[in-house]
């Protein structure tokens, strides 16, 4: 840590795709398809430039989702590699286009993290934000991340309109299942997105009486929400945000224990630059940690 605090790190952010072809209805990218994506060459040209000049620790990659096709991310890898840049990056995944092979090849171009959105480990749930992904494929990709010496990231969304026990309790066991493969769970509230499909299209979701918010509630939840909503045939809005409290606490006393507050990112890819094994990078990270517990 001392030399970490001594040195520092620098992260550069840096995107190269706008948009995403999936449309998770939670999600602001959901009416926005993928509009944009760089050719690998361009992003290889920009990272081996930005290198030169500024030789970060590593490049915070910023895409809603990188691997928008196998292809697209296998002549990434490949022209990374080709052009022996030594650069480590992390960013978000799918699970739909990702194998054992296209995670070995991101480890050997530089990836260090990929965080994947899972957001509710329900199936009932999965098929009501339209997250299009098979919780064993999941596991699977999880174990593969792992395997590759890639540290994995699990969002998680609580309180989704018209949750249940039994959904929170799915999202649990699932969690606690892999948690040998899960470096750390990002857990958000659910929080009504302007221009998703799901405000778009209230009626069709089970959701009504859509209002303005705006504000960050210290009682009930830990960051900005912007609107309010009444479930059909549900919970009132007063009555939602106790239950998305409830939920997340649950999922956060029985899962989360010291993965929440510390901001690993920088430490993060500082430990990958100094040691080549994740389990390496494990080791120093759980006992920093600790220390910090
Ligand atoms: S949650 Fe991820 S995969 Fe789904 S629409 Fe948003 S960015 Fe795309």
């Amino acid at each position: 840590m001392k030399q970490f605090q001594k040195t520092g790190s620098l992260l550069l952010p840096y995107r190269f795709t706008r948009g995403c072809p999936f449309e998770c209805i939670f999600c602001i990218s959901s009416t926005q398809r993928l509009s944009h994506a760089l050719l690998p060459d361009e992003i290889v040209s920009h990272l081996e430039s930005l290198q030169g000049e500024h030789h970060p620790t590593g490049f915070f990659f910023l895409n809603d989702t990188i691997n928008i096709s196998k292809k697209y991310i296998m002549d990434l890898c490949d022209k990374i590699i080709a052009r022996k840049l030594k650069i480590l990056w992390s960013d978000c995944a799918r699970v739909d286009h990702l194998d054992q092979e296209t995670l070995f090849k991101m480890r050997e171009a530089g990836c260090i993290r990929l965080i994947y959105g899972m957001e509710t480990a329900s199936p009932r749930l999965l098929k009501y934000i339209n997250k299009k992904i098979e919780l064993k494929d999941l596991e699977n990709v999880l174990r593969w991340t792992d395997e590759a010496g890639i540290w994995s990231g699990v969002e998680v969304i609580g309180g989704f309109p018209h949750e249940k026990q039994e959904d929170i309790e799915a999202t649990i066991s699932f969690l606690k299942e892999n948690e040998k493969y899960i470096n750390r769970i990002y857990l958000n509230h659910f929080d009504l997105r302007g221009n998703s499909v799901l405000y778009n299209s209230p009626e069709r979701y089970g959701i009504k009486r859509i209002f303005r918010v705006d504000e960050c509630t210290e009682k009930d939840f830990s960051s900005y929400v912007e609107y309010g909503f009444d479930e059909a045939d549900g919970l009132v809005w007063k009555d939602k945000v106790k239950q998305i409290e409830f939920s997340i606490q649950a999922i956060r006393e029985s899962c989360c224990r010291g993965h929440r507050f510390f901001t690993d990112e920088h430490l993060l890819f500082f430990l990958y630059s100094h040691f080549d094994h994740k389990d390496d990078v494990k080791s120093v990270y759980l006992k920093i940690l600790k220390n910090h517990e």
